[in-house]
């Protein structure tokens, strides 16, 4: 085996090397190692958020056309190169090669997107109520954002985040997860050379529970942007209130998203959905759709359907050609899959097909889609977040018992309803408690341009992508200006 390739943190333009590292493991053959990354000391996090401290006002004074030209030079770069970063994002997470190209496209598409953007931040001018006054309102960035993402979009989730901060004229100090640092170090290099002034874009590698924890309490940050698990975000949430400064956040969090099958659903639309939005990216999306929820007059036929679809799918090294879905991104996640996999059936629930591990040429974590069918909602495996290719068929009466059944959860990310009936896909959209609604589409994969984000635990604060991210990257000023 050759020495892998050694990268450094990213701290005020600089690469930084640490006496700490870790190795990054393809989770498709374990014997695989991507590259030796640096582990951040807290030295290195307090050098990185003084470097963005002291990039901030600059960064902020720029013109929006050099703004502008950076994000778009990155872009391009991103879109330039998509086949060879997907293919190292497959490589360290696991998703197929086509699922690892497509997110670096959407990676590159936001990037352009927020490089138009940030040329729209309007504001606006309003009469007063008191003579001879009038009123000012504009947008101003918030300083130095703190950047917290997540091991299943080990770019586009940067993106979504690092694009707009810079585009609104914010400074970054961005922490990825441990998992998947080796796309996060590609985005911030290809940013740092697209000719982002020094400090205004730093990266810093290595453990949640110390140096994202010291991110969050470090008084020098202004804002946290992060995603990831409940927990985690309630966490931050509650050191982002309790410490001095009162840090503005935006939290995206975990889903335990529904798809509603009725009767009149077109049978394959209805697989299909299934089978894109609870196994596709080996169900480690926030949008999965872990609970199918089947009206009584297709269910056995929809079982039956689903279940010879999954024989079909080829489960093996993400980055082989032919592969449906992918291994597990880690031992650890592969182990909670498995776990489930007992809950459920003490639960009671009967396993239909999969849940076994599989070994393939290579060593890695790989697991056999599963589908349990005879679950109720009260199961665990219908009220917690599994993050694998889990999925459970709950049996509903009825239209009015498929949307209390899929109200009936902590969680409001995503939802799927499969129906040719126009008043049921209006009724479902209505009163879905839910940030995004899919009539015959699966509940994961949006677009780039349109606001992202859900209700109750999944998220907490403004809205991410598209123009409402500018709800989150900007503070508005009230300005009242009379003649002197
Ligand atoms: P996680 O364990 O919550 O970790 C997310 C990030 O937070 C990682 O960078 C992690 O560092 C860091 N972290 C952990 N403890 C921390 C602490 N005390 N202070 C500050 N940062 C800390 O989530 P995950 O396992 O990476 O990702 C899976 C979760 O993300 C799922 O729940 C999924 O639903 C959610 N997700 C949500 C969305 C959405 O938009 N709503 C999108 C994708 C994923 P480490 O690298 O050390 O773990
Ligand atoms: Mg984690």
């Amino acid at each position: 085996m050759s020495t892998p390739k050694r990268f450094g943190n990213i701290i005020g333009g600089e690469v930084v090397d640490a006496t700490e590292t870790t190795l990054n493991i393809n989770p498709s053959n374990t014997d695989d190692v991507v590259g030796e990354f640096a582990q951040a000391s807290l030295t290195d996090l307090n050098a990185a958020i003084a470097a963005a401290r002291s990039a901030a006002p600059g960064w902020a004074a720029t013109t929006l056309g050099v703004r502008h030209d950076i994000l778009r030079r990155a872009a391009d770069e991103v879109l330039r190169r998509k086949d060879e970063l997907g293919a190292l994002l497959s490589r360290e997470e696991g998703k197929t090669l086509s699922e690892g190209i497509g997110e670096v496209t959407r990676a590159g598409q936001v990037l352009g997107f927020f490089a138009g953007e940030c040329l729209r931040t309007g504001g606006e001018l309003m009469p007063s109520v008191r003579a001879g006054v009038s009123v000012e309102v504009t947008r101003e960035p918030l300083g130095v954002v703190g950047v917290i993402t997540p091991w299943n979009f080990p770019v586009a989730i940067p993106a979504w985040k690092i694009a707009p901060a810079l585009a609104y004229g914010n400074a970054v100090v961005f922490k990825p997860a441990e998992l998947v640092p080796a796309s996060a170090w590609e985005l911030v290099d290809i940013l740092q050379r697209a000719g982002l002034p020094t400090g205004t874009l730093n990266l810093v590698m290595g453990s949640g529970a110390v140096l994202g924890q010291a991110l969050i309490e470090h008084t020098d940050v202004d804002a946290i942007t992060f995603t990831g698990s409940v927990p985690v975000g309630r966490g931050i949430a509650a050191a982002c209130v309790t410490g001095p400064t009162m840090k503005k956040m935006q939290l995206e969090m975990g889903g335990k998203n529904p798809l509603v099958i009725l009767d009149d659903a077109d049978l394959d639309t209805a697989v299909e959905c299934a089978v894109n939005g609870a196994y596709f990216s080996t169900g480690q999306r926030c949008t999965a759709s872990s609970r199918l929820i089947v009206t009584e007059g297709i269910h056995d036929r929809f079982v039956e359907m689903l279940c010879d679809r999954l024989e079909k799918l080829t489960v093996d090294d993400a980055l082989k050609s032919g592969t449906d879905i992918g291994p597990a991104v880690s031992a650890e996640q592969l182990k909670k899959n498995l776990a489930y996999i007992d809950i459920g059936l003490d639960e009671g629930a009967t396993l239909r097909r999969g849940g076994k591990r599989l070994t393939r040429e290579h060593n890695g974590h790989y697991l056999e889609p599963a589908l349990f069918v005879d679950g109720n909602n009260n199961m665990r495996i219908a009220r917690e977040e599994i993050f694998g290719p889990v999925a459970v068929v709950l049996r509903a009466r009825d239209y009015d018992d498929a949307l209390a059944i899929a109200n009936d959860t902590e969680f409001g990310l995503s939802a799927g309803i499969c129906t040719t009936s126009l008043k049921y896909a209006t009724d479902f959209r209505n009163h879905i408690r839910s940030g995004v609604a899919m009539v015959n589409l699966a509940t994961a994969g949006l677009d780039f341009h349109v606001p992202f984000g859900g209700t109750r635990a999944s998220s907490y604060g403004p809205r991410e992508q598209g123009r409402y991210a500018v709800e989150f990257y900007t503070t508005v000023k009230t300005s009242y200006i009379a003649a002197g």
